[in-house]
């Protein structure tokens, strides 16, 4: 579960850096043309895990309907939602999560802030007990969460240079802000790419997969525009349109049928959004379930024994 990241950003969207460094020896599938229901967390997060559609959604009736974290808890999946940002806004509240503790690790917490590296130490303990039943794990990143872009990775991520080592991030060169907003993208491409690896050490004992999706973007000075927030019905692109990834290891793949070169070839060319993310991951998690919507699954249509589950 990103954070603050927006599409314009990444190197899997056109963008002319290095931005997705880490996770591109990896097999990725980056869906284009994505967007958010929200502008803020307090919106996004709420809405795509309800099974209501950004057209449908109204926060009470989401906060009285079981959430898609519900929903896999009562098909019988194990879950975790392990937290380095702002919480679940109640969308974790009835299953196992972990806030982290922000004074937990010196290393890579100063008090405010931990580092996202946090989340994997998180992880690996998860890791450490052998997965006995279906899981499903959430990281939830702090990403790009600004204006303190900068605080957010270590000084051996500062690849881009010179960067913004300051929150009065208006008072910053454009290059400068930009830099330091992609060494925040670069930062999560890593923490991603690390959580890929880990994922591929499990495949002796369960078939694996990773799906990545911000929660809303971000502007950096464009029309005098800065951080998010901004009514939808005028929210510039910036805001609005998000990364979406996914890596299936092929033994996931081979057992759940996804076709991943059709995957791939639509991911190319289809229209996206947090609409999907609630049918998409039930169906990846083969989750039955009367809210499935077969037509939101981004997964569907590329399933070559979707009959067989
Ligand atoms: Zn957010």
């Amino acid at each position: 579960m990103g954070e603050t990241a927006r599409a314009k950003n990444y190197q899997y969207y056109g963008y002319a850096k290095a931005t997705n460094a880490h996770t591109s020896q990896y097999d990725m599938v980056a869906f284009q043309n994505t967007t958010s229901c929200g502008t803020a967390t307090a919106v996004s997060l709420p809405c795509m895990f309800s099974s209501m559609t950004r057209e449908e959604y109204e926060p009470r009736r989401a906060r009285a309907q079981d959430t898609l974290i519900d929903v896999l808890d009562h098909g019988g999946i194990n879950l975790l939602w392990l937290d380095n940002d702002s919480g679940c806004k109640g969308v974790c509240d009835r299953v196992k999560h972990i806030n982290i503790d922000l004074n937990s690790d010196p290393q890579l917490c100063d008090g405010h802030y931990c580092y996202d590296q946090v989340l994997l130490n998180e992880l690996d303990k998860a890791l450490a007990t052998p997965v006995e039943h279906d899981t499903m794990i959430v990281l939830h990143i702090i990403g790009s969460h600004g204006p303190t872009y900068y605080l957010r990775y270590p000084d051996e991520h500062r690849k881009f240079t010179p960067d913004c080592q300051r929150s009065d991030i208006q008072n910053c060169l454009d290059e400068e802000l930009i830099n330091t907003y992609d060494n925040t993208i670069l930062y999560s491409d890593y923490i991603i790419s690390q959580v890929i690896q880990r994922l591929q050490a499990q495949q002796t004992v369960a078939d694996t997969a990773l799906v990545y999706v911000s929660d809303h973007g971000e502007s950096l000075g464009e029309s005098g525009m800065y951080l998010h927030g901004a009514p939808y019905s005028i929210a510039p692109s910036e805001q609005i349109e998000i990364p979406l990834l996914s890596w299936i290891s092929p033994q996931f793949s081979q057992e759940n049928g996804i076709d991943l070169d059709c995957l791939k070839h639509q991911a190319a060319s289809g229209t996206y959004s947090h609409d999907n993310l609630f049918s998409s991951l039930l169906g990846l998690m083969n989750v039955q379930s009367d809210v499935y919507k077969v037509q939101l699954d981004i997964f569907a249509q590329c399933r070559t024994s979707i009959e067989n589950k």
